[in-house]
């Protein structure tokens, strides 16, 4: 029997302007309890992995996530990237449920698919999976930080990301109003170009030292680009821009960067260290004190909800490059400021994600040798991260080389990485 034909989906409308005096929805999350064997679908949630258990010893691969194999017992049983395809047996729509979370987010689609890699699992099913029929399968990060399987249809369908569960589970920047914090630099204006190509209803470009002449040609003649002052080293600045537009910004995306190359023991005297850690650490903890508490209270605030912290850092963050031992001093400190960061706006339901790239092509690393990532690639990295709600995704060959490394051999990698 073959399906009658989809008609054609309307675009999501652009929600209308909230009542002020109804309350805001508070934050809720989903149950938050998993083993810690779960924690390794988590790890691949937050790459865009699809990886299950797989047994060392027999081969099996095991689902929900376990300490044993469920054929031989073996105890040995590793994360494995497998192909993310399966096939949806059963379906059902959640209409009741006693959990208060679930209760607002309900009628829930969930179904039964058979993994191409063996086991059986429960999935949150996207609206444009048939059933039974073959699904794409993709891990997710829930609300409350955890893992979380979803079915999608094989390939791409007409405005699939506007699918609630997906709006749900991703950051992404269509009809969502963004912050790019540094449009002076060549990243933050690629970025300003990716979300608006993305579908974002404004961006909001900062521009620091607003008395230096800033070219109308960096950003693109579009109604929905707004200039704002901003400078991420004083908290003047950020607390104004907070006051001001706070409650508008769905996503941040952190752009500042102060480079120079060398490390310490042959740079003279402190200020190229206080002004990188004033830009690259202090900058980032100061947009979270301004913007994060508005974020976290507005994480529920409909299908436009903030949904995302975003941080463009370098991939030395995990192993310090002592050509550039300051700047990747500073990026150490980012990356744990993130992590921090994390946990204080979970309650939010808000995602932070690390966009982490290599040496980027511009002015002050044009001394070093390709391969360089473009500004371009890195705003594509940024939009693909909101888009498919990551947590961590490394732009550039160098990025993702050195985050491999970096999993398998810190040691090694700080080693070859100083020569
Ligand atoms: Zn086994």
């Amino acid at each position: 029997m073959s399906e009658p034909p989809r008609p054609p989906r309307a675009p999501l409308p652009k929600p209308p302007r909230r009542d002020p005096q109804v309350r805001m929805p508070v934050p809720l999350l989903p149950p938050a309890q998993r083993s810690r064997a779960a924690l390794g679908m988590l790890a691949a949630a937050a790459v865009g992995a699809f990886r299950l258990q797989c047994c060392t010893a027999c081969g099996a691969a095991a689902y929900p996530p376990r300490d044993a194999c469920p054929s031989c017992l073996s105890v040995d049983l590793a994360w494995t990237d497998l192909e993310p395809a399966g096939t949806a047996i059963a379906e059902t729509t959640v209409r009741a449920a006693t959990d208060p979370y679930f209760r607002e987010h309900l009628p829930w689609r969930i179904g039964t698919v058979v993994t191409a890699a063996g086991p059986s699992l429960v999935a949150s099913l996207h609206r444009d999976v048939s059933v039974p029929g073959p699904v794409r399968l993709s891990l997710k990060i829930d609300k409350a930080g955890n893992p979380i399987v979803v079915a999608l249809p094989p390939s791409d369908t007409p405005l699939m990301e506007e699918d609630p569960l997906l709006r749900e589970l991703t950051a992404h920047p269509r009809h969502r109003r963004a912050l790019v914090t540094d449009a002076r630099s060549e990243t933050g204006q690629a970025v300003v170009r990716g979300l608006l190509a993305a579908g974002a209803a404004k961006v909001f470009a900062g521009v620091a030292e607003d008395w230096r002449p800033f070219p109308a040609a960096a950003l693109p003649a579009d109604e929905r680009v707004e200039i704002v002052r901003l400078d991420v080293t004083d908290s003047r600045s950020t607390a104004d821009l907070a006051a001001s537009i706070g409650g508008k910004v769905d996503i941040l995306v952190n752009t500042a960067e102060h480079v120079r190359p060398g490390g310490f023991v042959d740079r003279m005297g402190m200020t190229d260290q206080h002004a990188a850690f004033e830009v690259n650490v202090h900058g980032l903890a100061r947009l979270a004190q301004t913007f994060g508490a508005a974020m976290r209270a507005r994480g529920a605030d409909g299908p436009n909800a903030a949904a995302a912290l975003v941080d463009v850092l370098p991939i030395h963050a995990h192993a310090n490059w002592p050509a550039y031992g300051l700047l990747s001093a500073t990026a150490a400190a980012r990356h744990s400021l993130l992590q921090c960061l994390r946990a204080e706006l979970r309650p939010g339901g808000i995602r932070v994600i690390a966009v982490y790239t290599g040496p980027v092509d511009e002015a002050w690393r044009q001394e070093l040798p390709p391969p360089k990532v473009t500004p371009k690639q890195i705003a594509d990295g940024v939009v693909r991260a909101l888009a498919e709600g990551l947590e961590e995704v490394a732009v550039g060959d160098v990025a993702r080389d050195i985050l491999e490394r970096h999993l398998t051999d810190p040691k090694a990698l700080e080693r070859e990485i100083s020569r």
